[in-house]
């Protein structure tokens, strides 16, 4: 077990001036009402090792009730099984939770919320500041800074391991990983967004890899948007292949990439992830709908190819290996409906790319979800799925201003153009 170690604020750096101010009237207000209060979590451990912390969390020994006896209608009440409080200043919510023992199960197990009352009343026993670190999944998640005396306290060994940029569970891996198998995930994350070294010890198990198919399905889905929707995403992807940990999330996917036609598939969603990632660094807007589009991609077009050798016709069968891959996945990883009927569309739109003549160019450019559709066979295009020929001639379709676009009025809309087979300039000027 670590000896506690405190460290001054002139030596560990963060200074006030680096927390949100909502974090702290939060950690201030409570200070005030008599309670100890710490910024825990990923805040200290980003802002230890330079980073941008993406949300401040709170930890207090107040318990729930006198949380919100100190904030008022600010403060709510959320969860069952574990009580936390929401804070909400302006526009940020600071998650405010009090010092508790973990009795070594894990904390957001949906399914044990079903347990019989005792043990969760069991579970909710509040506990002191040493064993709420113990509780926690890594050392460098362990961290508290108290805002009394602005001292970060350590009680897990978690500074040495910032100082060597090391990513250590605290306890035993199995353990641990048996607890919460999430936690395997959250460690390639971790890792690689915050270029740490992880440590051999918490590499996940082969042989526990599977567990992750019995996490809440909508848990799943939070954690994946977490891990590819970043502009560490690439890293992250390489990370989750590396230890195989896609396989029970990716089921369908993963066995495409496994077999002959795998290399250009995997390039598909690995090209995925990379444009999401660098839209995301210059702030450009991304949609979880597209990443989703490409990692299902592999398997909804195998499945249609398959459905066609048997002699369905190709929509039909598009159209029915969708659904088959879309509910089969989201057994694993739910894929809410804002997300999945945007991701449907770019699959639906893609065999319209091929039809050059007629009304369906215009069609489609017109189709609210052409541009995600048309980046979408931009992807396939690269990877060689389809003719980079074809891209371009809708690249040249779209940017023609003789190309009726939605806002084009009726005219435009009635417009009956035959041809264009071979030229795209003689089409797209003949107007
Ligand atoms: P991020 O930068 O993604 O927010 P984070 O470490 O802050 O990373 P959160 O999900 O915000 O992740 O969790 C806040 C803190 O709660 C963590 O730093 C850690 O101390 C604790 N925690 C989160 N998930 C787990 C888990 N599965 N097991 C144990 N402790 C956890
Ligand atoms: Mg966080």
């Amino acid at each position: 077990m670590n000896e506690l170690r405190v460290v001054e604020p002139r030596e560990h750096g963060v200074q006030r001036g680096d927390i949100s101010e909502a974090a702290l009237s939060v950690l201030d207000g409570l200070r005030d009402a008599g309670y100890r209060a710490c910024l825990v979590g990923g805040a200290v451990r980003d802002l230890l090792l330079g980073f941008a912390p993406k949300d401040f969390d709170v930890a207090t020994d107040a318990e729930p009730e006198a949380i919100v006896e100190v904030f008022g209608r600010k403060a709510r009440l959320i969860g069952r099984r574990f009580q936390i409080c929401h804070v909400r200043f302006g526009r940020e919510v600071i998650e405010v939770s009090t010092f508790r023992a973990d009795p070594g199960n894990s904390e957001i197990d949906d399914s044990r919320e079903l347990d019989n009352a005792g043990r969760v009343l069991r579970d909710n026993v509040f506990g002191s500041i040493a064993e709420d670190a113990r509780r926690r999944d890594f050392a460098i998640n362990g961290l508290y800074l108290d805002i009394a005396d602005e001292c970060i306290y350590d009680y897990v060994g978690g500074l040495s391991d910032v100082e060597a940029r090391r990513l250590r569970l605290i306890g035993e891996a199995r353990v641990r990983y048996r607890e919460d198998p999430v936690r395997m995930i959250r460690a390639v994350r971790i890792a690689a967004k915050l270029d740490l070294r992880l440590d051999p010890e918490a590499e996940p198990p082969a042989d526990m890899i599977d567990l992750l198919a019995d996490v809440p399905a909508a848990r799943m889905f939070d954690e994946v948007l977490k891990l590819l929707m970043h502009s560490a995403g690439p890293a992250v992807y390489a990370g989750l292949r590396h230890y195989g940990l896609l396989h029970p999330l990716f089921t369908d996917t993963m066995a495409v990439l496994d077999s002959p036609v795998g290399a250009a598939s995997e390039a598909l969603i690995e090209k995925a992830i990379a444009n999401t990632a660098a839209r995301m660094a210059e702030g450009k807007p991304v949609t979880p709908a597209f990443i989703f589009a490409a990692l299902l991609w592999p398997a909804v077009r195998e499945g249609a190819a398959e459905l066609e050798r048997d002699g369905m016709p190709p929509a039909p069968a598009l159209a029915s290996a969708q659904s088959q891959v879309v509910s089969r996945q989201t057994q694993r990883v739910s894929i809410p409906k804002r997300f999945s009927i945007p991701m449907r569309e770019i699959w639906q739109l893609q065999p319209r790319f091929h039809k050059r003549r007629g009304r369906n160019p215009s069609r489609l450019i017109s189709h609210p979800r052409f541009r995600a559709a048309y980046d979408f066979l931009l992807l396939r295009a690269q990877v060689g799925e389809v003719e980079q020929e074809l891209v371009d001639w809708w690249t040249v379709m779209q940017d023609d201003p003789s190309t009726p676009k939605p806002a084009s009025g009726p005219g435009a809309r009635r417009r009956k153009r035959r041809g264009g087979r071979r030229s795209k300039t003689a089409s797209a000027g003949s107007s």
